[in-house]
């Protein structure tokens, strides 16, 4: 080895001898993946720009999965933080660019038509890249249930994506995401059709799951944004921020934390 080290000295000047001799036999047992979350975007823009906005700027994510033909782009490694989240919270844990992957979507989100706000459908082909891709994150990493989000869970007071036509239920479908079962909803729902919790259980309830939200039992505009994040995850028909009973029966059968 020395003597390949001194070979190598001639042609490079960085030494191979430079740095501290590290015995790698011993390996612990107590260890896992510091990477808790997997976090979805989508770029609102095309390909191009999303690539040069997320290569050439100080915001960046992990991959990149392009919308026609869906490659998936690697940006940052792994074992790097990559600038995709920002100011955010679940379950209690700040900042997550430290803790999670960022995988952006190019889609174009949404633009304010004559009808309202029109949103950009996903394209089925990108959606089962995305779910490979998951699939092989969470087998490495050894993901819990409950730990891909999307950036409107983790930042719902600034953010809306991956918006509401992402196709959380396909995640599901592929066992990469809890699910409320349909007839215990039902059921729930009719209970609290009756008579529906206070803002104050929802609040609670949305807290469980993993959310930053108020806990003064207000309806104020940072609560309704929150119910409209989760609204938009399992309750895609409407996502208006209003506290009802379909919500309530989700909140119940769902339990939390989702982990
Ligand atoms: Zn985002």
């Amino acid at each position: 080895m020395r003597i390949l080290c001194l070979a190598l000295s001639i042609t490079l000047l960085a030494g191979c001898t430079s740095g501290p001799r590290i015995d790698d036999r011993y390996t612990a047992i107590g260890q896992n993946s510091r990477v808790q979350y997997i976090v979805l975007h989508y770029t609102s823009t095309d390909l191009p720009r999303s690539l040069r906005l997320l290569t050439g700027e100080e915001v960046s994510s992990h991959y990149l999965i392009g919308d026609a033909p869906p490659t998936i782009y690697r940006l940052v490694d792994e074992n790097r933080r990559a600038w995709h989240v920002g100011d955010s919270q679940w379950q209690g844990r700040t900042w997550l660019n430290g803790t999670s992957i960022g995988i952006e979507l190019v889609n174009q989100g949404y633009y304010e038509g004559p009808a309202g706000r029109y949103w950009q459908p996903y394209a089925p082909a990108q959606i089962d890249a995305l779910i490979e891709l998951l699939e092989d994150i969470v087998r490495r990493h050894q993901l819990p249930p409950g730990s891909i989000l999307g950036h409107s869970d983790v930042a719902p007071q600034r953010k809306v994506d991956p918006g509401p036509l992402f196709p959380w239920k396909r995640l599901a479908d592929a066992g990469l995401l809890p699910w409320p079962d349909a007839q215990a909803v039902a059921q729930q729902q009719a209970l609290f059709a009756k008579s529906l919790p206070t803002v104050a259980w929802f609040q609670q309830q949305l807290q469980r799951q993993g959310y930053r939200v108020p806990e003064h039992g207000e309806l104020d505009e940072a609560t309704r944004n929150v119910l409209a994040a989760f609204q938009m995850k399992y309750r895609q028909a409407r996502y208006d921020g209003e506290p009802d009973a379909e919500t309530a029966a989700l909140l119940m059968v769902l339990g939390g934390p989702a982990r």
